[in-house]
């Protein structure tokens, strides 16, 4: 099982990082051993002092493809999740400044927070909207319709490089309002208003 994250989807989050607005799709990986499922806790990493939540919507590939076209790509996913993509920042920083890749920042134990699923069937595809509290307060609120790289573009591209299977997990991007957590927060995701997430900072 692969799980692919997409880095600068929505534009607002791009700028807030003062990173440009991709002309093709950013492509990054995270193991199997980054997953942390069932509504468990995130203990603080000791090698990072500025950890920052990025709430995503998540498709589940649902059969095997490859150089998938964009006109059917849209078979090739029927359930989406909400995730987390936790980043340690400070060490993204750092590698980003150095042009070295980002897997210590992003691809550790426990980085990619994953909840139930549903069936995109229940959802209006072009503007599902999902939001992220922090201890109550809505610090992420975001909308496929402003999606930089649409789900059908991301499984094509991705596609291209890399036979998709079934099970693959794909991070498709942060809306803005990312930022830091401290241990002691509780963090809940929204999908169109049901609360699939929860998420303890220990
Ligand atoms: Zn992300």
């Amino acid at each position: 099982m692969k799980i692919f994250c997409i880095g600068r989807n929505y534009a607002e989050h791009a700028k807030e990082l003062n990173n440009a607005i991709p002309t093709k799709p950013l492509i990054f990986m995270k193991p199997p051993t980054a997953l942390l499922l069932d509504g468990k806790p995130m203990f603080y990493p000791d090698f990072t002092q500025n950890l920052h939540h990025e709430l995503e919507i998540v498709l589940k590939i649902s059969k095997n493809g490859k150089a998938i076209q964009p006109e059917f790509a849209h078979r090739y996913y029927e359930n989406i999740a909400l995730g987390i993509d936790f980043t340690a920042r400070d060490i993204q920083d750092q590698l980003k400044a150095k042009g070295q890749p980002w897997e210590l920042a992003k691809a550790f134990d426990n980085s990619a927070v994953l909840s139930d699923f549903r069936p995109l069937s229940n959802f209006d595809t072009a503007a599902i909207k999902f939001q992220l509290t922090k201890n109550g307060e809505a610090v992420q609120i975001g909308t496929t319709a402003d999606l930089i790289f649409s789900f059908d573009t991301l499984v094509s591209y991705i596609s291209q490089f890399f036979t998709l299977q079934q099970g693959d997990l794909i991070y498709t991007g942060t809306p803005a309002g990312v930022g830091p957590v401290k241990v002691g927060d509780i963090l809940e995701g929204y999908l169109e208003g049901e609360k699939l997430l929860t998420c303890e900072i220990k």
